[in-house]
């Protein structure tokens, strides 16, 4: 396929870079002026997609995205797909989508799930939102890029599923740690407080593949001085999506607006941007019952 990718950052490049080197021909641009390793660099966005049968998207969020989708979608030939990977509002994911359909292209939105190492790895989750048409044109080149996708629905539902996994774990990540923290205090080991709950019902991906404690379970960001993995900040952003989704819909997530308010607390004023987000388990610790 002549495959035409927006957005060549730390997961658009090493995902064009893995559809490159399965033998597709890969056209890319970022304004960065970033580049992947077999792709051709167009000198702008309308070059990277005009002929291409796939144009992929991977950017920052959803008003970078409606403005390229914009761009993009008159150059684009009819029956091509629209691919957008990036992680956005569900409103914005629906609004491109209809402007694709309606120029007569399939549209899917499939963000991802797996991070930079998934990107590299070629084992990212997809999780598309569109018509039976467009995931059957995507699917090839997801299986390229990712060990797993799943058809979720219509136009948006990608996102949807996006945002709902990411606030559960944005809420569990903040209920592992303060639990380490009150075992701390309780004086229990926290090798023992992990042998308990990894086999018992408090287990979860937090505690049981990315545990928060240094020197405990699997290694995770917490073993490398909380370098990320997942920062804190992209964090913030999606509990923030599934807030304002949340909104949108009239659901009542409170869980999930206590887990945005305390990440946007910890990236903003207490020295979490940059960190992992299982880096909460350090503020925790340096916190009592009054602190504020
Ligand atoms: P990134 O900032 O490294 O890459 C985004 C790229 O888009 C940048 O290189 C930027 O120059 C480019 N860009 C911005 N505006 C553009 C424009 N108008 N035209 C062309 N290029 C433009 O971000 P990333 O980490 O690669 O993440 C991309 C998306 O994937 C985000 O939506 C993010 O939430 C999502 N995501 C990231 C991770 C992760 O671990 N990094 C995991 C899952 C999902």
């Amino acid at each position: 396929m002549r495959i035409g990718f927006v957005g060549l950052g730390n997961m658009g490049a090493p995902m064009a870079a893995n559809l490159a080197a399965a033998g597709h021909d890969v056209v890319g641009f970022d304004v960065a002026g970033t580049t992947a390793e077999g792709v051709t660099v167009a000198s702008n966005a309308t070059e990277a997609v005009s002929g291409a049968d796939a144009v992929i998207t991977m950017l920052p969020n959803g008003a970078i995205l409606r403005s390229v989708a914009d761009e993009l979608i008159p150059a684009m030939a009819p029956g091509a797909v629209f691919i957008d990977c990036s992680t956005v509002d569900v409103e914005s994911a629906r609004a491109v989508a209809d402007h694709a359909v309606t120029a007569g292209l399939l549209a899917v939105d499939a963000p991802v799930s797996g991070g930079i190492g998934g990107a590299a790895a070629g084992t990212l989750t997809f999780m598309a939102g569109g018509s039976d048409d467009g995931f059957a044109k995507a699917a090839p080149l997801f299986d390229i890029m990712g060990q797993k996708a799943v058809h979720c629905g219509a136009s948006g539902a990608g996102q949807a599923a996006k945002i709902c996994n990411n606030m559960i774990l944005g809420v569990t990540m903040i209920g592992t740690c303060e639990a380490f923290a009150l075992a701390d205090k309780l004086g229990l080991d926290r090798q023992k407080m992990f042998d308990v709950v990894s086999t018992s019902s408090g287990y979860s991906w937090t505690m049981n593949a990315y545990c928060p404690a240094p020197g405990v379970g699997p290694s995770s960001p917490a073993d490398n001085d909380y370098t990320p993995g997942f920062a804190a900040e992209l964090m913030l952003k999606d509990l923030g999506l599934s807030q304002q989704a949340a909104e949108a819909a009239d659901a009542d997530t409170p869980m999930g607006q206590l887990a945005h308010m305390l990440y946007q607390t910890f990236v903003e004023n207490e020295g979490g941007l940059g960190q992992d987000f299982s880096a909460m388990l350090p503020r925790f610790e340096k916190r009592g019952r009054s602190s504020d």
